[in-house]
């Protein structure tokens, strides 16, 4: 499978949080300017029963879910972050790998209109991560944009929980407390996008993109890419556009680019359409995952 030759570990220890509440103490590297923190996430993600069960029909590439809980219930993790071995932060080709998420729950289910003008306008391809909270609100544009050939649609979770196999959080957000529930967050969504969109999910990219190992490793199981990112492009929408300019402008080839998609008025449309054009001076293309 393709994906599996962009697998690369940078163990650059830049955590930057996708999502985190506002109110919580982020982490902040001694490297990286980047300031995480996000408005979307102000309390724990609600626990809610969701439905992990198949569509059905042809469709379908059915996940043995029980095998999988079964392999990894009872390995202690040892490992805890955002850029764990297993994680892909870079696609090959050299080409920058836009990623948006939609994290949905309360101010997080925004869409950013602009940004998605700009990037049909500019014919700019695009993997958009959505929440299963964020997809319930908006069904019918999750549809339409699956539709476009320059967007892909993957699995930002079903309650937006950093992926656990015991509990650990992030952000103050509580991470799924076993490896069933870590199968169910991913299956949750899984299922739910192949449904709205005909296309089965490749990838997956946790709330506030946390993983830990032994969690990296149920994702995998599951047959699907772990999506990580190189460079943080907008802090949890809380960058500028400049800010968001220069993080795109600075970009290394083949970086995976994390911003967001559910923040409009935030820096991200205006930063993306201010770098379009030196990127493109410079021979950068762009690539879904
Ligand atoms: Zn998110």
């Amino acid at each position: 499978m393709k994906r599996r030759q962009f697998l690369v570990w940078v163990a650059s220890g830049v955590a930057v949080s996708a999502c985190a509440p506002s109110t919580t103490a982020s982490p902040v590297s001694s490297v990286s300017p980047v300031v995480s923190a996000l408005p979307e996430a102000a309390a724990p993600p609600a626990v809610e029963a969701v439905s992990v069960d198949p569509p059905g029909g042809a469709l379908s590439n059915v996940i043995d879910r029980q095998r999988v809980i079964d392999r990894f219930t009872g390995v202690a993790p040892s490992q805890w972050g955002t850029h764990l071995p297993g994680v892909a932060t870079h696609v090959d080709g050299g080409a920058l790998a836009l990623t948006f998420d939609g994290c949905g729950g309360g101010s997080g289910s925004g869409v950013d209109h602009a940004l998605l003008d700009l990037l049909a306008r500019e014919q700019i391809p695009a993997t958009f991560f959505l929440n299963r909270r964020w997809i319930d609100t908006h069904p019918a544009l999750t549809t339409q944009l699956s539709e476009s050939p320059l967007f892909t649609i993957e699995n930002h979770g079903t309650t937006h929980a950093p992926l656990s196999v015991n509990g650990r959080s992030a952000y103050g957000i509580a991470g799924t407390a076993s490896v069933a529930a870590a199968v169910d967050e991913v299956l949750g969504n899984h299922y739910r996008i192949e449904e709205l969109t005909g296309r089965t999910p490749q990838w997956f990219r946790a709330g506030t993109a946390h993983y830990d190992d032994v969690a990296v490793q149920v994702v995998a199981e599951l047959g699907l890419g772990v999506a990580g990112f190189a460079v943080n492009g907008d802090a949890g929408a809380t960058f500028h556009a400049n800010q968001v300019r220069n993080a795109l402008v600075q970009a290394q080839p083949g970086s995976i680019v994390l911003m967001h998609l559910n923040h409009p008025g935030s820096g991200v449309a205006e930063g993306v359409a201010a770098a379009v054009p030196a990127l493109r001076a410079s021979g950068t293309h762009f690539t879904t995952l």
